[in-house]
């Protein structure tokens, strides 16, 4: 495949993937081969079937009556293996990404458990963000409508009065991010001891932005006897640990197709040098298909010299890394959101964690260390079932 980028009046052309690759070498660097793969079309991919329907499961009327009134009509392809393991309390690793209905996997059990107990604090979820902290939430309050089940959102960054609150009523269910709960538990307002299902959604997210002791101090504040319901999109060594930890004999349910996410096209662009790189970034970016990218360099000065070359050339760009405070990086990651730039410079610890819809390309002026690193980064684009371009520069010396 040949693809043009052109530069004002010059038009020049850069070889993509031109050849085939031998196999990945994994002394020196990832072979380029790994960062070339088709996106399959979000339609092409052919229907899951499920062996159940939503009434099949021995879930209660008023439940199967929500569903029904959301327009929940089959059971997704997580749902239909994991609702009847949860249901008979199994304890579940279940390895699925965002959009395919995970939520509703491990809520619904829950809801159904609780119409009939109603214990109080008897579930704790834990979410990487607030924002899917909400979302849980809001899924929440949609399937046990009518129930008079009441759940409380604990994350950072809201009103922590209100909260305690909240928690004083005696709500069934917390939802909340692992700071926050961490936080409330040390001021005694928030206990565990009733706890009997305990979700760890996105836990290799939780991982990668550094919630591994906190889940460990919750975790250890729950009782033993419990059912831990584990999702996550990778098994990293760091979920693994968790896992191992925390859960008894779970069963491993696994709808994730691939490492990295069908919807990514993947392709290497190759350069000859440093300068050239710049050159083909800057005519990339000013082809309008990069309309929302997140460039990745290796080190915090190189990641700072890129923005600053693009904004100085017309194509105004933030950086986020490591030695910028706080408050900086947040507002660059704003005026990325919000579409005030159109470019994000990283490295790739400043972008762990990140969920920024509709990035329509991930380019990797840098390549990765290691492959895990690169699932990570590419990650970042064709999320929510959307389809994501990832392209990985290579260099001569990297195709040895
Ligand atoms: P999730 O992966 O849990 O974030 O869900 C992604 C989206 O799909 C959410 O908007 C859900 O409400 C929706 N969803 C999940 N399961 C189903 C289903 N069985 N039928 C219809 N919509 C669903």
């Amino acid at each position: 495949m040949q693809r043009q980028f052109r530069n004002g009046p010059k038009r020049r052309n850069y070889p993509m993937a031109k050849r085939r690759f031998n196999a990945p070498r994994n002394v020196k660097g990832i072979h380029p081969s790994k960062f070339i793969n088709k996106a399959i079309e979000p339609e092409a991919d052919i229907p899951y079937v499920p062996v159940h329907s939503f009434q099949d499961f021995d879930l209660s009327k008023q439940i199967i009556s929500n569903l029904d009134y959301l327009k929940y009509e089959k059971p997704s392809e997580i749902q239909d293996k994991c609702i009847p393991l949860s249901l008979e309390g199994k304890d579940i690793i279940g390895l699925a990404n965002t959009g395919t209905g995970k939520t509703a996997a491990f809520l619904l059990p829950i809801i159904n458990k609780l119409s009939r107990s109603r214990d109080m604090v008897s579930v704790l979820i834990l979410a990487p963000t607030r924002e899917l902290a909400q979302q849980i939430d809001q899924e929440f309050r949609n399937f046990s409508a009518g129930q008079k089940l009441y759940s409380t959102l604990v994350v950072g960054g809201a009103n922590i009065g209100r909260q305690i609150q909240q928690i004083k009523r005696g709500p069934h269910v917390i939802i909340g991010t692992p700071g926050r709960i961490k936080d409330l538990i040390g001021r005694r307002v928030l206990r565990l001891s009733n706890v009997n299902t305990f979700v760890l959604d996105e836990a290799d997210r939780m991982c990668d932005m550094g919630f591994e002791r906190d889940i460990r101090s919750i975790a250890s504040e729950i009782p033993r006897d419990r059912q831990t319901l584990c999702y996550s999109a990778t098994m990293t060594d760091s979920v693994k640990k968790i896992v191992e930890e925390f859960s008894n004999n779970p069963i491993t349910i696994s709808v994730v197709k691939s490492a990295t996410n069908d919807h990514i096209e993947q392709d290497v662009v190759h350069v000859n040098d440093k300068e050239h790189k710049v050159e083909t970034l800057l005519e990339m970016l000013s082809q309008p298909e990069f309309e929302k990218v997140i460039v990745f360099g290796e080190t915090k000065f190189g990641v700072q010299r890129l923005a600053d070359r693009l904004t100085k050339s017309g194509i105004p760009a933030e950086a986020i890394h490591g030695n910028k405070s706080q408050s900086q990086r947040e507002r660059a990651l704003r005026n990325f959101k919000n579409n005030l730039v159109n470019i994000l410079v990283a490295t790739d610890v400043a972008a762990r964690g990140l969920d920024i819809p509709n990035v329509s390309h991930v380019i990797n002026f840098d390549p990765p260390k290691v492959y895990d690193d690169y699932v990570h980064r590419i990650g970042r684009t064709g999320r929510a079932g959307k389809t994501g371009k990832a392209l990985t520069f290579v260099q001569p010396r990297d195709r040895n």
